[in-house]
């Protein structure tokens, strides 16, 4: 049987979520249709509107509906002191603890050279002008612990060489291989505070 196009055309956009395959988008097409149009409305109204007002702030990169997010745009919190994150969950995480008045840097992702992701993508040279142009004063790694976490981290620290920016990494707590948005506020804000300075071999 063929669907008719729109309900087609429904179905095939679901299939952009991660994880949805075509049995599950036509489950959800078919059960906003039959039962839930009201649902359906709100969800295309929410959808346009987060695609066309959400853009990333010009300076973290984090989600933002003007040029710059409200934590980059809060005086008391300290602009030169950056924690690097890998996606706005963890910022999330970060904050629920309650232990950081910095501001942040999202990498939304990680260096990952199998899937062609390279510095660029993940917003390095944006990050390494604001390194040099001093606004910078300390950084701390906060990626994930796994290998390509590890490997980000560590390609941020090279980028500080010859810098006075000092930079410390979250180990403490964070379980190997650990995804930040997974660790409980608690053992973030151990974390946060055990963080071990990164000294520049001479
Ligand atoms: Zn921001």
């Amino acid at each position: 049987m063929k669907h008719a196009p729109l309900v087609q055309e429904l179905i095939d956009a679901f299939t952009c979520l991660p994880g949805v395959g075509p049995r599950s988008a036509q489950r959800m097409a078919y059960w906003l249709l039959e039962r839930n149009r009201e649902g359906g409305n709100r969800l295309s109204e929410a959808l346009s509107a987060a695609m066309e007002g959400v853009k990333h702030c010009e300076q973290c990169r984090n989600f933002a509906e003007e040029t710059l997010c409200p934590v980059c745009l809060d005086t008391r919190r300290d602009q030169a002191l950056v924690c690097i994150v890998e996606s706005p969950a963890d910022v999330l995480a970060i904050e629920m603890s309650g232990e950081f008045r910095g501001r942040y840097f999202v990498l939304m992702g990680h260096l990952s050279p199998i899937d062609g992701i390279g510095p660029r993508d993940i917003g390095l040279d944006a990050l390494e002008q604001q390194v040099k142009n001093g606004s910078v004063q300390e950084i701390i790694l906060a990626t994930s612990t796994t290998v390509e976490g590890e490997a980000t981290a560590h390609y941020i620290f090279d980028m500080t060489h010859g810098t006075s920016v000092s930079v410390s990494r979250i180990a403490q707590g964070v379980p190997m291989g650990g995804e930040l948005e997974f660790v409980d506020g608690v053992t973030l804000a151990h974390a946060l505070r055990g963080r071990q300075k990164v000294p520049h071999s001479s």
